[in-house]
């Protein structure tokens, strides 16, 4: 059995691509979603890879689900923090609730896993965390306050994080993709989404195997020497 890695929010969309990817790499799979039950069982039946449901943002939850995995899969290795919502608005028409969900699950999703998972790796000397984060993290978005600022966050604690697992042969790393032909972008009016792809150099949007290829890389061997870094993967929409 290869070293064991869990997606959150792996059954559908970027998750999915990240999840067959490690899959065909050799890592023994295990997927993580949120509610979506159809999507789940169709998924592990079309993958083979198995779908364990719980919310990300519930810290209890995270460690409980985590612990599972390890007693009927086995420790483990990779945690790729993938999990994520969205709940637009301008600040003016954002609730609370919008603003506390999208910071509960896209950034406290990242601390509930690290705690459950990032203890053990360190302890056997090996480990990678790969956060999602996203460009509009790094540049900001209109009408994403919530959003941007959980993204944003991702970039903060995967820096600090990974200097706490430097010596233990664990990196943590990001990835802040730009636009992906995803659900979530699907849910973009399509009038917004033809203004976003005519700034993006090349021209179209991402495909979710062009992340799952970069977390690929990351969770390598051959990744070991890069710990704390944020790759973008965005067409060139923004660069620096
Ligand atoms: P999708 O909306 O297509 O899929 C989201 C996944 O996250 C689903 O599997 C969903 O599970 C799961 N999920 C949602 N909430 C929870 C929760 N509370 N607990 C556990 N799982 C949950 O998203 P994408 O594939 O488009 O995005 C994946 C990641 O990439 C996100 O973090 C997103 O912010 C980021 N990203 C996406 C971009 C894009 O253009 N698509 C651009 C930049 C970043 P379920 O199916 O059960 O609902």
């Amino acid at each position: 059995m290869g070293r064991i890695a869990i997606v959150t929010g792996g059954t559908r969309g970027i998750g999915r691509a990240i999840c067959e990817t490690l899959q065909n790499d050799g890592f023994t799979v295990v997927a993580n979603y949120g509610g979506n039950d159809e999507k789940a069982r169709a998924f592990t039946q079309e993958t083979g890879i198995p779908a364990y449901k719980w919310d990300v943002g519930d810290h209890e939850a995270c460690i409980a689900g985590c612990e599972k995995v390890a007693s009927e899969v086995g420790p483990v290795d990779v945690v790729v923090n993938n999990a994520g919502i969205t709940r637009d608005g301008t600040l003016q028409k954002m609730s609370f609730d919008d603003w506390n969900e999208v910071m509960r699950i896209n950034l406290g999703g990242c601390f509930n896993m690290a705690k459950a998972c990032f203890p053990g790796m360190r302890e056997r000397g090996w480990g990678r965390i790969v956060n999602i984060g996203s460009i509009n993290g790094q540049a900001g978005q209109y009408g994403q306050v919530n959003y941007a600022a959980a993204k944003s966050g991702i970039h903060g604690f995967t820096k600090a994080l990974a200097q706490e697992g430097a010596r233990a042969g664990v990196t943590v790393n990001a990835i802040a993709p730009g636009y992906i032909d995803t659900d979530m972008v699907a849910a973009v009016p399509e009038p917004v989404l033809e203004k976003i792809v005519a700034k993006i150099p090349v021209g179209r949007l991402g495909k979710a195997d062009e992340i799952a290829r970069g977390v690929s890389f990351l969770c390598s061997e051959d990744g070991g020497f890069v710990t704390g870094s944020t790759m973008s993967i965005n067409g060139g929409q923004h660069m620096y």
